[in-house]
């Protein structure tokens, strides 16, 4: 069994559930489906297909307690899978600030690298080395990025998470 994303009833990507989970809410006339998965659960009165995107038919409010999971995948993401330093695609994670220098491990500190940039960085500090960020790392927003946080992403979700920001480096 794999897992399904529900949307809220505005599009808005909400969470991931899993498909037996979806189809109970579709056959509670909770959700409605949006994109099958392709497979099926036999039933006496016909098979019935497997959901892998559903969207809520009553909007749901969703208290924001703004805590996007730190992985790699999702740092990635907001990073564009590309080298902070060097723009060559991504194959690392770095902390701007070494942790050996105290620098934490947390949203506002790390950033995707390529290897030759981590490397050549090692536990110095940007200041030493005389480079500089593009932009200030911080934590992304918004319902899509707590999507990344949960596994792999279906192909098939990206054209859903894309509008909101995410999309390029999930599938
Ligand atoms: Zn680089």
């Amino acid at each position: 069994m794999s897992n399904a994303l529900v949307l809220n009833a505005t599009y808005e990507p909400l969470c991931v559930v899993s498909e037996r989970r979806a189809l109970i809410l579709v056959m509670n006339h909770r959700a409605g489906v949006v994109e099958t998965s392709g497979s099926f659960i036999h039933h006496p009165a016909g098979d019935i297909s497997l959901p892998t995107v559903i969207k809520l038919n009553r909007f749901v409010r969703v208290p924001y307690r703004n805590t996007v999971p730190l992985t790699r995948r999702a740092i990635f993401a907001r990073d564009g899978g590309k080298c902070v330093y060097c723009q060559a695609p991504a194959t690392s994670i770095d902390h701007v600030m070494p942790r050996s220098r105290g620098g934490a491990h947390a949203w506002d500190n790390v950033v995707s690298a390529c290897h030759r940039c981590n490397h050549s960085k090692a536990d110095r500090t940007l200041k030493d080395l005389g480079w500089r960020l593009r932009n200030i790392p911080k934590e992304p927003s918004g319902a899509a990025w707590r999507i990344l946080g949960t596994g792999r992403a279906d192909p098939r979700w990206v054209p859903y998470l894309q509008p909101f920001g995410v999309g390029s480096v999930v599938a």
